[in-house]
């Protein structure tokens, strides 16, 4: 992109991330009225990785309700996403959903009603449902590799447990985390999936949350889902997002689009370097911020 100094680094805790070239770009809007506006490697599919976390977190509001919020909060960690420390004094209840902690807990909520497979079923129906795309898949591989390398997030599972705040088997919580980890996604197909969100709720006419949990999980979008550089995506861009370490940002303008960019050099907190200055160049050509006055 013009004008940017470096891209960030590459995640490189597994090898299928690793090898992810740093050149990668592409940005997808799909606006209210249906209408897709795509560029440069908008149809290659990425590791979504947290973005996940968006939709793990409204399959599990959509079992279990409010109650999910008794056993994680919806506060902004200001810690790494993969952060242990909150948890001893917290009592093992992770700040809110979009860090590590909190999805694997919310992991267990859904595993409190489905087996593991069920529950990756389920996620995988959802995503191609939302995005109205059946091609989208989960990448063994990437699962298989978060499975061996992920001893912190197995540290975090274990160490909930303790709390009584994971309640099934760590290793069959942890095992359907890290294939919501895994799910692979274009820019165009994760656009697509975001539409629930800028509207009332509804897709195509098919209702998929209230509008009232629509605003909600946006509300924890914008505050949480750039983990401690939150504040800072809110500061610079305005709008609800999600990142994942693949590199990819899921971003809504409510009412007007869903957004989704793609560039996997990341930045310290793990967030897509490239991605967010190109959100921040969308958002300043358009105007697009929910801090907009309307009326
Ligand atoms: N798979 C990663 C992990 O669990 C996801 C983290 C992220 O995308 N920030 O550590």
């Amino acid at each position: 992109m013009r004008g940017a100094e470096h891209r960030g680094t590459v995640a490189s805790y597994i090898p299928p991330l690793a090898s992810v070239p740093v050149a990668k770009f592409g940005l997808a809007v799909v606006m209210a009225d249906g209408s897709v506006h795509a560029a440069g490697d908008a149809e290659e599919a990425f590791s979504i990785q947290s973005i996940s976390k968006v939709f793990a977190l409204t399959l599990a509001l959509g079992a279990v309700g409010d109650q999910l919020w008794n056993r994680v909060g919806r506060e902004p960690s200001g810690s790494a996403f993969n952060s242990i420390v909150q948890l001893e004094t917290e009592h093992g209840i992770p700040r809110n959903p979009f860090i590590n902690a909190g999805a694997i807990v919310v992991c267990d909520v859904l595993l409190g009603r489905l087996q593991p497979r069920e529950a990756i079923g389920q996620m995988l129906r959802f995503v191609r449902e939302l995005a109205g795309d059946d091609t989208i898949s989960i990448d063994e591989i990437v699962a298989r590799a978060e499975q061996e390398t992920g001893f912190r997030n197995i540290a975090l599972a274990n160490y909930m447990r303790a709390f009584g705040n994971i309640h099934g088997e760590v290793d069959l919580v942890l095992g359907t985390y890290f294939h919501f980890c895994a799910l692979a996604m274009s820019c165009r197909q994760l656009a697509m999936a975001g539409r629930f969100l800028m509207g009332d709720g509804r897709v195509d006419g098919h209702r998929v949350v209230t509008g009232k949990r629509a605003r909600r999980i946006n509300a924890v979008m914008m505050s949480c889902g750039h983990y401690d550089n939150s504040g800072d995506f809110a500061y610079r861009i305005g709008l609800p997002g999600k990142s994942g370490v693949g590199g990819g940002i899921l971003a809504v303008a409510p009412g007007i689009a869903s957004i989704a960019v793609w560039s996997p050099g990341l930045n310290e907190a793990g967030n897509s370097h490239l991605g967010q200055m190109a959100l921040e160049r969308l958002v300043q050509r358009t105007g697009w911020s929910v801090f907009e006055p309307r009326g």
